[in-house]
């Protein structure tokens, strides 16, 4: 415990799933946190219970990771002393409806690419040039296993987790003098809001999902999280594919009868 005392991890997507267990994970461990999503009331929520729990110090920034313009003004919003990240979690991300392309909506494929891809993007070109600044960090991105091998009907989805890995691939060689980790986390199905929010609120459809699988937790995920974080300063954890028992790939999943 106490192993990340007084660090600084910036977390998107705190206000829900896997990025929320991270905020459970990493507050026990002494680390001071910045906790990123658009549901405010949420994030203040989360603030005040590990401040309760365990004395944590917290910094809540509310954007939508689609926009450049916010999330830039966001971040100068913090205290100078709060931007030199030690880690940051890039957990904010979705995905919407499951269709064949010639059926597909271009609103949901902007919103996909916009979230998953492009805010991953501009919130790390803003947390960046400090850790260059100081030779020290660790970016942490949510890929997926959807970024390894696609599914049916998961065609735009998997293009933005195929892309998460190309961009933890490029950032790893990009950054290599400057002894700055990157890891990817690519969890198979885990159960969070993820299939509510791609299911457009039918909850019934995304309990579906998970039928006769046990499902990882956002907690099993948070864990490998925490272990990339915790290696000695020599040791890179370049990805850690996670899957349930009864899932091998994205596509493969042994389902018992219910
Ligand atoms: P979740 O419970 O739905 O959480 C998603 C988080 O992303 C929420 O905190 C949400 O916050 C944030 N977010 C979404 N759109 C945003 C926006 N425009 N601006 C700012 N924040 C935004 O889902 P999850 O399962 O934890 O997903 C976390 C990551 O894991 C995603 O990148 C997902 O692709 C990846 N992943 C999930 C699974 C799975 O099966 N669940 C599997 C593999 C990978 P607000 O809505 O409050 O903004």
């Amino acid at each position: 415990m106490n192993r990340l005392k007084n660090k600084i991890v910036f977390i998107s997507g705190a206000s829900s799933g896997i990025g929320m267990a991270c905020a459970h994970a990493f507050a026990p461990e002494g680390a001071k946190l910045i906790l990123a999503a658009r549901r405010k009331e949420r994030l203040d929520q989360l603030a005040v219970e590990l401040k309760e729990k365990f004395n944590t110090e917290a910094e809540i920034l509310s954007f939508d990771i689609q926009n450049y313009k916010e999330i830039k003004e966001s971040f100068a919003s913090l205290p100078e002393e709060w931007k030199d990240i030690d880690i940051l979690i890039n957990s904010a991300g979705l995905a919407k409806g499951m269709q064949k392309l010639n059926e597909g909506s271009p609103e949901d494929w902007d919103v996909m690419i916009d979230t998953n891809v492009k805010g991953l993007l501009y919130l790390t070109r803003e947390v960046l040039p400090y850790m260059v600044k100081r030779e020290s960090g660790h970016i942490i991105n949510l890929g997926s296993t959807a970024g390894h091998d696609v599914y049916p009907l998961g065609n735009v989805y998997c293009a933005t987790k195929f892309a998460v890995n190309a961009i933890s691939q490029s950032l790893r060689i990009d950054l290599l003098d400057k002894s700055i980790k990157v890891s990817s986390v690519d969890p198979g199905m885990v159960e969070t809001e993820f299939s509510v929010i791609r299911f457009f609120g039918d909850v019934e459809r995304a309990k579906n999902v998970y039928k006769g699988v046990e499902p990882l937790t956002p907690q099993d995920v948070a864990d490998a999280i925490l272990y990339c974080a915790t290696r000695p300063k020599h040791v890179n954890i370049n990805e850690i594919i996670l899957t349930p028992i009864a899932q091998a790939q994205s596509n493969f999943v042994v389902r018992k009868a219910t």
